[in-house]
């Protein structure tokens, strides 16, 4: 394992300032913004192009995924408006399928690729797709070991004899981290192919430059996830490389 010799190297060093100037830890901050910046510039420029260009059916985004949820079944979910640009999002504990204000009442191929989007998270809900179930565990176990990340580091600062077990729970800390975002992908590309498909078949969307226009924005998005994946991968590696070479 490469990243360990390079870390051992800082070893003397007091331990956080020697995380924060090792080169890897500053290579891997880097790769990792680098990968987030330029996915979240696609989505947005995907959005800003195709927000503007009216599906020819005419729908809302709101009409949009009512539809797809009542072709599924689904009756128990509301759609609702929030405020701000692509903070569409399904909510499973409230039964809320909230769209942003331009894709509530848009009738853009954005609009209805982003409402059948957050439609097929609803009707992943109603079937029990396991990645889903997989997903909200990983997250409700994260939320009991995010102190991993700082309180071993605060130990490690007062007590450097602690600094072996500390790097372990911070790694396992981040393990979790990249866990939720590796059960993400399966549940956002599942919800994806479910709204290309349902835009398809129910002929929503024309095939062609509509379809094209609705995919790149899609596409884009689920590159997000790709990248925070990745991030939360390599900053995982880097912590477990420190765990296990101070053993
Ligand atoms: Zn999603």
């Amino acid at each position: 394992m490469p990243l360990i010799g390079a870390v051992g190297r800082f070893s003397s060093l007091y331990p956080t300032t020697a995380m924060i100037f090792s080169p890897v830890y500053i290579l891997i901050m880097i790769v990792t913004a680098a990968l987030s910046f330029w996915a979240q510039h696609k989505v947005k420029s995907a959005y800003k192009r195709y927000s503007q260009v009216r599906a020819r059916n005419g729908m809302s985004g709101k009409e949009v995924a009512e539809w797809m949820m009542r072709e599924a079944g689904i009756t128990d979910v509301e759609v609702v408006a929030v405020a701000g640009q692509l903070t569409d999002h399904y909510d499973p504990i409230n039964k809320k399928l909230a769209l942003s204000e331009g894709n509530y009442a848009g009738t853009s191929i954005a609009a209805a690729g982003i409402a059948a989007h957050e439609a097929g998270h609803a009707v992943q809900h109603a079937k029990a797709y396991a990645p889903l179930n997989w997903r909200m565990g990983a997250i409700y176990l994260q939320r009991f070991t995010s102190p991993l990340l700082f309180i071993p580091m605060i130990a490690m600062m007062l007590a450097p004899a602690l600094r072996g077990p500390a790097l372990i729970l911070m790694a396992a800390g981040m393990g979790v981290i990249m866990l939720v975002n590796l059960i993400t992908l399966p549940v956002e590309f599942d919800a994806t192919r479910r709204a290309k498909l349902a835009l398809a078949e129910g002929g929503i969307l024309q095939p062609g430059a509509e379809t094209e226009g609705m995919n790149k924005v899609l596409d884009s998005a689920a590159l997000t996830y790709v990248a925070a994946f990745v991030g939360s991968l390599l900053t995982f590696l880097y912590y477990l490389s420190l765990a296990l070479g101070r053993r």
